[in-house]
C-alpha cells in the first residue's frame, strides 16, 4: 500500500536544498527549530492517514491505480470526495491549529487534470497523459506536492511582457528538443521546503504576447537553479529561545517560502502547459476554486482549537457562566459553523467536468473565501475579549522558572481553585500564538490573501452571479414587460 508512516516522510525530506534564513545558509533544515513545527504539521497527515478511525476521510482508493492512497494526492471522483476533502481538512486543523500544507499541490492536481484533458482536446496535445504518469508517482510514492502560483507581479499597473524586470513573471528563456528553462520567482510559497515536488502555474489570465509565461510544470523542490529564503512571521525566533510555552502552539506551524528560479530546466515529459494562453486563465480560476474551498476547512479546524481555548480560559478566569461570554462563544461558534456551511456547500454542488472528475462549485467556493477573508477576524476579536489584555501583556516562560520570581508569578497568575497557574499560562499564549503570533499568519493574515485577496474573489462572485437572470425575476413579478 503506497501510504508513508510520519517518520518514513521525514526520512524521505532529508535532502540538500538550497536554503537561506536570517542571511545564512541553512543545512539540515529538518533540525532547525523554525522550520521543525511546519514539519509535524505535515507529518501529522501522514500519521492520521495510518489511523482506523480516520481512515475514511484520510485515505480513498485511487481512479488510476486501484490502489488505496492518502486523500491529499486524490483526484476528487465524485460529489462525496469533495465533502470528504472538507472535513479531512477541518479535522487536520484541529489536529495541529495551523497550516498543515499540503492542500496547495492537491488542488493544483485537481485543477490540472481537467484543464490538460481540454487542452489535449482543443490543440490535440498530450499533456493529460504526461500529468497523469506524473501524479501516479506521486499517488504511489506517497509524495507532498507544493502548488506554486504566486509570482511577484512587478509594477502592478503592467502586463508581465511590459515590466520593466521581465523576471517580475515566472517566464520561459530558452528551450530545446528535449525541455524548456524557466526564470522567476514564485513567493509565499506554503509548505515548499517541506514538500518533494512543486507544480508551478502561471498567477492571471494571459494574453497575445505573453506565450511565454503560460507555462506549467512540475519540479523536484531541490532541483538545480531553485533558491528558497525562508519566510519571517511574528514571534518566530520564540521557537529559538530555552523553554517551549511562550511559542504558544509549540508542536505545530505553518511555513511560507520565497522561491527563485534561476533557470531551471524542465523536461519535457514533466511539461503540463507550454503557451496555450487560452487556458492560463481556467487553470487559476480552477486552481483558486479548489482552493477556495480548502479555506472552509481548513480554517474551521482551526477556528474550533481558538474557540475551545477561549471558553478553556474562560472556566480558567471564572467567567465562564457570564451570559456575555456564553453569548460571545455562541457568536464564534455561529461564525466558524458558518464558514463551514460554505466549504461544505460548495463541495456538496460539485459537478463532473469532460475529464471525469469532480469540481465545486465556483461560486459557492468564492463565497466561502470571502467569508473567510472576514469571520477569522471577528472570531479572533471574540477571542482577545474574553481573554483579556494579559495575552500581550505577561511575563516570560524564564520568569516564571526563575527562583527569584517565579512564585510571585504563580501566586498573582491563579484563579480558580483547581486551575493550576501553567496550564492558563498555556492557554493564554495559545491565544496571543493564533491571534497575533506565529499562528496568526495561518489564520488571520493567510485568510485574508491565501487563495486570492478579496478583492479575487468579488471579481469571480461578479462573473459567476447571473445578474441579467435576477433581474428577469424582478421583472416577472413586478409583470414588466
Ligand atoms: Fe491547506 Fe489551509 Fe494551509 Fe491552504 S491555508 S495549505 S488550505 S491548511
Ligand atoms: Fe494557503
Amino acid at each position: 500500500m503506497p501510504l508513508k508512516t510520519p517518520e518514513e516522510y521525514l526520512e524521505s525530506i532529508k535532502r540538500p536544498v538550497n536554503l537561506y534564513m536570517f542571511g545564512k545558509k541553512v543545512e539540515e533544515f529538518w533540525n532547525h527549530p523554525i522550520v521543525r513545527p511546519s514539519i509535524n504539521s505535515v507529518m501529522k497527515i501522514y500519521e492520521l492517514a495510518q489511523i482506523e478511525e480516520y481512515k475514511d476521510l484520510m485515505t480513498v482508493k485511487s481512479h488510476l491505480t486501484g490502489e488505496i492512497i492518502n486523500r491529499f494526492t486524490h483526484i476528487h471522483q465524485s460529489v462525496d470526495d469533495l465533502i470528504k476533502k472538507v472535513k479531512m481538512q477541518r479535522l487536520l486543523g484541529q489536529h495541529t491549529a495551523c497550516c498543515f500544507q499540503r492542500c496547495v499541490g492537491f488542488d493544483t492536481a485537481n485543477a490540472l487534470y481537467s484543464v490538460t484533458y481540454e487542452l489535449d482536446k482543443k490543440f490535440k496535445t498530450n499533456y493529460h497523459e504526461r500529468f497523469k504518469k506524473y501524479w501516479i508517482e506521486v499517488q504511489t510514492q506517497d509524495l507532498m506536492v507544493d502548488g506554486a502560483m504566486t509570482d511577484t507581479k512587478g509594477d502592478r499597473s503592467k502586463r508581465p511582457k511590459d515590466q520593466p524586470d521581465p523576471d517580475a513573471f515566472l517566464h520561459i528563456v530558452d528551450e530545446n528538443d528535449d525541455g524548456i528553462v524557466v526564470r522567476g520567482a514564485k513567493v509565499h510559497q506554503t509548505g515548499f521546503l517541506n514538500s518533494h515536488r512543486a507544480i508551478v502555474m502561471p498567477t492571471l489570465r494571459l494574453r497575445e504576447g505573453e506565450e511565454d509565461y503560460a507555462v506549467s510544470f512540475g519540479v523536484d523542490t531541490n532541483e538545480k537553479g531553485i533558491t528558497m529564503i525562508y519566510g519571517r512571521q511574528s514571534c518566530d525566533t520564540r521557537k529559538m529561545e530555552e523553554g517551549k510555552l511562550d511559542i504558544g502552539n509549540f508542536k505545530y506551524g505553518g511555513q511560507e517560502i520565497f522561491v527563485v528560479f534561476e533557470d531551471v530546466f524542465i523536461p519535457k515529459e514533466h511539461i503540463f502547459m507550454k503557451g496555450e494562453i487560452e487556458f492560463s486563465g481556467e487553470l487559476v480560476n480552477r486552481f483558486a476554486g479548489f482552493h477556495r474551498q480548502s479555506y472552509g476547512g481548513c480554517k474551521v479546524g482551526v477556528g474550533d482549537a481558538l474557540i475551545g481555548a477561549t471558553a478553556l480560559i474562560s472556566e480558567y478566569n471564572g467567567t465562564e457562566n457570564a451570559s456575555h461570554v456564553k453569548d460571545k462563544l455562541v457568536e464564534m461558534i455561529h461564525l466558524n459553523e458558518t464558514l463551514y456551511s460554505c466549504g461544505i456547500a460548495c463541495s456538496s454542488l460539485g459537478f463532473q467536468r469532460e475529464a471525469g472528475n469532480y469540481e465545486m462549485d465556483m461560486l459557492l467556493a468564492n463565497v466561502c473565501k470571502q467569508n473567510v477573508t472576514r469571520f477569522p477576524y471577528e472570531i479572533g476579536r471574540l477571542a482577545e475579549d474574553l481573554a483579556g489584555g494579559i495575552i500581550c501583556t505577561m511575563p516570560s516562560e524564564a520568569d516564571m522558572n526563575s527562583e527569584e520570581v517565579g512564585n510571585l508569578i504563580e501566586k498573582y497568575l491563579s484563579t480558580c481553585e483547581n486551575i493550576c497557574a501553567e496550564d492558563r499560562y498555556k492557554v493564554l499564549r495559545f491565544i496571543e500564538n493564533l491571534t497575533m503570533g506565529v499562528a496568526s499568519v495561518s489564520y488571520r493574515t493567510e485568510s485574508m490573501h491565501g487563495a486570492g485577496s478579496p478583492q479575487a474573489q468579488r471579481i469571480m462572485i461578479t462573473r459567476q452571479a447571473d445578474l441579467e437572470e435576477k433581474k428577469k425575476i424582478a421583472k416577472r413579478i413586478l409583470e414588466i414587460e
